[in-house]
């Protein structure tokens, strides 16, 4: 069999991985991966080919974002960045849980500590957004379906939301809980002592911001309860 040269030589896998593989390339959702990557390759690369050889080399993101998992708020677009830019965590309710170094699998944070200590990024954005299905599941509970990982994961801000939808009228309750949760983000990143030694010498910046979706407008948290729509 011929190798194109930019081919991986060929390794043997197990079989779950080969099956894995084969359907990726085949399901039909993957098309759409696929049209996208060859626009990629065909429109951009010819211009962004030169930009990506220095990248290479290595990254320098200015920002650090932790931001919904949500299709419809993607950082990179709302920030026009380009690739090298931002070194984004994105999970389900742009949720930072508490410092705890306990040796357990801690994705979020393992990602904070890269972008601080060797990255060295000299501000973190918590980005939420509005009609976040996490939020709304820490008021309603996480279906049964995702009881494993989502319900766990989501009960850390179950309080905050509690407390957000006994303060507020109904008709507020969804974008407060979005907004207290960016809050709790931030106030957990707090707890990480090499964030907040770097905020107090005034080297590292905490950010919140609440992406409006249907009206594209980002509002930014002013003080400890305050978001206002930036210009
Ligand atoms: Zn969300």
């Amino acid at each position: 069999m011929t190798e194109r040269r930019d081919d991986s030589p060929d390794i043997p896998l197990p079989r779950a991985s080969l099956i894995a593989y084969t359907a990726l390339m085949t399901d039909e959702s993957s098309d759409t991966l696929l049209a996208g990557y060859r626009r990629f390759r065909q429109d951009r690369w010819p211009e962004a080919k030169a930009e990506y050889e220095a990248l290479a080399a290595g990254q320098k993101p200015h920002t650090l974002i932790v931001a919904c998992s949500d299709s419809r708020a993607d950082p990179a677009l709302i920030f026009d960045a380009a690739p090298g830019q931002l070194f984004v965590v994105r999970n389900v309710a742009n949720l930072v849980p508490p410092y705890e170094p306990d040796g357990q699998l801690h994705g979020v944070s393992a990602a904070l500590e890269f972008g601080v200590k060797v990255l060295g990024v000299s501000r973190i954005v918590v980005m939420g957004h509005a009609h976040c299905g996490g939020v709304a599941a820490m008021r309603t509970g996480a279906p049964d379906s995702v009881r494993d990982f989502v319900a766990p994961w989501i009960a850390q801000g179950e309080p905050v939301v509690r407390r957000v939808a006994e303060a507020v009228e109904p008709d507020q309750v969804e974008r407060a809980s979005e907004e207290a949760i960016v809050r709790l983000s931030i106030d957990n990143l707090r707890t990480f002592p090499w964030i907040a030694e770097r905020e107090a010498a005034g080297t590292l910046q905490l950010s919140g911001l609440h992406f409006g979706i249907a009206d594209g407008i980002l509002r930014a948290l002013r003080g400890p309860g305050r978001f206002e729509a930036l210009d």
